[in-house]
């Protein structure tokens, strides 16, 4: 693995160190160990923007939705509203 940033052009949005592994679609910070869509950079607002490691975990809370005993409890905890 290289690290490949020159000119700089893509850094990473939560630490804005310029020192970025390319991956052709998205880049990866060292310092983080978090992966990032170059499409993002520059488009969405750095606090705005979700690392693909942050997505998961967002579309894995999700996933546990699939599960009725899941969604049952979660419809219970807004009842009660102690989220
Ligand atoms: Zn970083």
């Amino acid at each position: 693995m290289r690290v490949i940033n020159n000119p700089p052009k893509y850094y990473c949005p939560r630490c804005n160190s310029m020192e970025i592994i390319d991956h052709g679609e998205y880049i990866e910070c060292p310092k983080c160990y978090l992966d990032f869509f170059k499409d993002h950079i520059g488009e969405i607002d750095d606090e705005n923007i979700v690392a693909e490691q942050e997505l998961k975990r967002i579309i894995d809370s999700f996933e546990d939705l699939k599960d009725k005993k899941v969604r049952r409890n979660l419809l219970k905890s807004i009842e009660n509203d102690n989220f």
